[in-house]
């Protein structure tokens, strides 16, 4: 089978990698604690080829967008709390509007 990240041969029944393994093993450990550049740094030091490395970190096996734009948001996450932005205020807001709703079919005026 071929690999899901670099796409070259996994073998059999492997849906990833040895290099590939390596390279998310490091992802896995170093999540939302380096940037991209740092994590770049990372990946080279494991002596894997660039090519290789930059295959792993635009794929996107899962459709949930490619490793770097995970890292990247991940990173975002971090540097809104370091700002004391919580990332649940989306979830915050999506009740708000369900209040508002709910306040609206009762007839009601939400309060200030
Ligand atoms: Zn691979």
């Amino acid at each position: 089978m071929k690999c899901a990240y670099c796409q070259e041969r996994a073998g059999w029944f492997k849906r990833i990698c040895k290099d590939c393994q390596c390279l998310h093993e490091l992802y896995t450990q170093q999540r939302g604690q380096l940037g991209l550049l740092q994590f770049l740094e990372v990946c080279i030091e494991t002596g894997l080829p660039r090519e290789k490395i930059e295959a792993f970190l635009n794929a996107d096996p899962h459709g949930n967008g490619s490793v770097k734009d995970q890292i990247t948001a991940d990173m975002s996450t971090e540097l809104l709390g370091a700002m004391g932005i919580r990332a649940q205020q989306t979830a915050q807001d999506v009740r708000r509007l369900r209040q508002k709703g709910v306040w609206q079919r009762m007839d009601e005026k939400p309060e200030d």
